[in-house]
């Protein structure tokens, strides 16, 4: 299993990332995780434009859906004809979320994508054996946990401190973590982790290895952010980059 970064900036798009998307590729099946604003020029920079054969969405917020939209003008419009319609893992509404954010007409787009609701629980995408649970966010949010031949990957989406992060996470051999905030201030609840919390949770569900993600450059600061990370969690601490590729 490899995971490609294609963007990791937390919230909006930042000055060198785009928001969340990552590609998780086995048995030359491709699964993208999250769409989010600006991922789909990530997308043709590391993997190819249509070299995707699902795609999971773990909310509908802005930053990890919307290039969902754009997409639909690369498979309806290609001048070869359209691309066949691609399945769509995402919580209820992502289809009437999609289609009106795609034109004011809110026109469907099952011409596109299949969708499928997602909810707790454990099911086949592709090669992947794919758990998703709904974690701590003020949507209906899912983390999810991506096995392949034994390999485990652990993804927290956004969410605050809460168990069902760390059942997904447990054993991870990568545990790819938000840490929005930074320590030490009094963030609003419920919505995003510090790099201190998604130290503590790397620790609790004894993974092998945290990658930190959807920080936000505008908001904080990435060194205090892997210190506070590096002070709750004793193994090795990254903060992912864009086109980082992990193999696992
Ligand atoms: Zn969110």
């Amino acid at each position: 299993m490899r995971l490609t970064v294609l963007g990791c900036a937390g919230s909006f798009p930042g000055p060198e990332s785009a928001c969340s998307a990552y590609l998780v590729e086995a048995e030359g099946f491709r699964l993208l995780i999250d769409f989010g604003s600006g991922s789909l020029s990530a997308l043709q920079r590391y993997a190819g434009i249509d070299a995707i054969d699902a795609i999971l969405i773990t909310h509908l917020h802005c930053d990890h859906m919307l290039d969902a939209c754009t997409y639909v003008v690369v498979r309806r419009y290609d001048p070869a004809g359209p691309l066949p319609p691609l399945p769509v893992y995402a919580p209820m509404g992502a289809a009437e979320r999609i289609s009106a954010a795609y034109s004011s007409e809110a026109e469907p787009v099952d011409d596109v994508y299949t969708f499928y609701g997602l909810q707790p629980g454990t099911f086949p995408i592709g090669p992947f054996t794919v758990t998703a649970d709904r974690v701590n966010h003020p949507i209906e949010t899912y983390g999810v946990r991506v096995e392949h031949n034994g390999s485990v990957l652990a993804y927290s989406s956004d969410t605050a401190p809460c168990d069902p992060l760390l059942r997904l996470a447990q054993g991870a051999d990568l545990f790819l973590c938000e840490a929005s905030y930074l320590d030490g201030r009094p963030n609003p609840p419920d919505l995003h982790l510090t790099g201190g919390e998604a130290g503590e949770a790397a620790t609790k569900a004894d993974v092998g290895r945290l990658l930190l993600t959807h920080l936000v450059p505008a908001w904080g600061s990435e060194a205090s952010t892997v210190e506070a990370a590096c002070a709750a969690y004793a193994g090795p601490v990254e903060v992912v980059r864009p086109g980082a590729r992990y193999d696992l």
